[in-house]
């Protein structure tokens, strides 16, 4: 691995999810996922490490400590653990991403009451955080969101369902986008918290997934759903604003999840390309397959060096971030689904079969080039700035 030039917490953070990852996780990654499980007990093992508290600043309950003036970090923190569980379990470590996810708005657009009511919960990793964007009509388009929040005296009252939402069912706190006033389009968009158990507030249901199948995706539903107007995030309309920023931090985490499922697979096809004997040689000495051990390896240094670099420049305070987030998440997640599709073919027959640990990792891969906006969206973005940029 190329030297990232880590800090010694970050380092330490390197090797206490490696242990996680190792002892925990790999253990038990097969069997949760076939039995579509979510693995409380190993987020329990995350939580008492400390390791949901890394992005989140000291005065909120985390162990982020901030230059003064800055208000956001602990980017590079969340790549480097997401990326480290991912190398064991996606599924499991998308569990732990996800509450980052639901969290980000909260530091991004809370008031300083609302961060001290419900940041130091998460930094603990007590309450698990989930972000309720997308809708059965509204997906790539998430303008097209019908989910209302009509205010009624000291209230907003919801209506309407999520889908696809990552830790539903299993986390507490819920940062959710409704309209507050549909003839402004996008702009009439806001972001509340909604806490489980909310009256008016259920579940609905629960997916089977392809892969990542340890993490719980489930409906919302919100149905005359009271909630005080002291949950409203930031100020009405300024719901796609939130959602924006929020996955300009949050992306470099799916991209570090895309980073670890690639290097978690080279590392098992490697060990089984020495192993695996054909014509009397194992399938390493053959050049066809070394030079795809060599490009996978390859490729991947380079999806992580853009990752770092991005989690690095949001680190920094820089605001600009939206092109380079999309990169990262487009980059690694075409990697990542590209090697693991090349270790499968490694194994060969092996490698479609459940017994080997490889498929599982090309099933996981495929959900980083769909979730926090498809990898058709990323290529807009990209565009849409490069645009931009040109016209300066
Ligand atoms: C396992 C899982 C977990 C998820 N977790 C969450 C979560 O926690 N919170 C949340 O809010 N959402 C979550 N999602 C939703 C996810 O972000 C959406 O599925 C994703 O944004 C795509 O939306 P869609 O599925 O409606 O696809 P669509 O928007 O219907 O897209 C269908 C296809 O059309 C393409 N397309 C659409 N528009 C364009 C365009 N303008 N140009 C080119 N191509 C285009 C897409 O790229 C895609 O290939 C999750 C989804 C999954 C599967």
């Amino acid at each position: 691995m190329l030297d990232y030039l880590l800090t010694e917490e970050q380092e330490m953070i390197r090797q206490l999810c490696r242990k996680i990852a190792e002892d925990k996780i790999r253990p038990v990654a097969a069997e949760l996922d076939k039995q579509e499980k979510f693995p409380r007990e190993i987020i329990k093992i995350i939580a008492e490490s400390d390791l949901f508290a890394i992005f989140i600043p000291e005065q909120y309950g985390g162990t982020l400590q901030l230059p003064a003036g800055q208000t956001l970090g602990g980017v590079l923190n969340l790549c480097v653990a997401t990326e480290e569980l991912s190398r064991a379990c996606a599924g499991i470590a998308v569990c732990y991403a996800a509450s980052a996810l639901g969290t980000f708005p909260i530091m991004l657009q809370g008031s300083e009451e609302q961060k001290k009511k419900y940041l130091p919960g998460l930094a603990k990793g007590e309450k698990l955080a989930a972000f309720g964007l997308t809708e059965p009509e509204a997906g790539s388009d998430a303008s097209a969101i019908k989910t209302t929040a009509k205010k009624q005296g000291d209230s907003y009252i919801l209506n309407g369902t999520k889908h696809f939402i990552t830790n539903g069912e299993e986390a507490e706190v819920y940062v959710v986008i409704a309209m507050t006033d549909k003839s402004k389009g996008a702009r009439g968009a806001s972001a509340f918290i909604v806490q489980k158990g909310t009256p008016g507030f259920s579940f609905g249901k629960k997916e089977e997934k392809l892969g990542i199948r340890a993490s719980v995706t489930s409906e919302l539903i919100f149905n005359d759903c009271r909630i005080p107007k002291e949950n409203l995030l930031g100020r009405e309309g300024m719901g796609f604003i939130a959602t924006m920023k929020t996955f300009d931090l949050s992306r470099p985490g799916v991209a570090a999840q895309a980073v670890g499922i690639a290097q978690g697979a080279l590392d098992l096809t490697v060990k089984y390309a020495k192993q695996r004997q054909q014509f009397g040689k194992s399938i390493s000495s053959f050049q066809g397959i070394q030079w795809m051990l060599a490009d996978m390896a390859t490729q991947i240094e380079a999806a992580r060096a853009l990752v770092y670099s991005t989690a690095r420049m949001v680190d920094s305070g820089n605001t600009n971030i939206g092109k380079e987030s999309a990169m990262a998440k487009l980059f690694a997640s075409d990697t990542a689904m590209r090697v693991t599709t090349d270790c499968v073919q490694i194994f060969g027959g092996y490698g479609y079969m459940r017994d080997y640990p490889v498929e599982k990792y090309m099933r996981d891969a495929k959900i980083t080039q769909i979730y926090e906006g498809t990898n058709q969206i990323q290529r807009n973005i990209i565009f849409l700035q490069l645009i931009k940029e040109m016209a300066k």
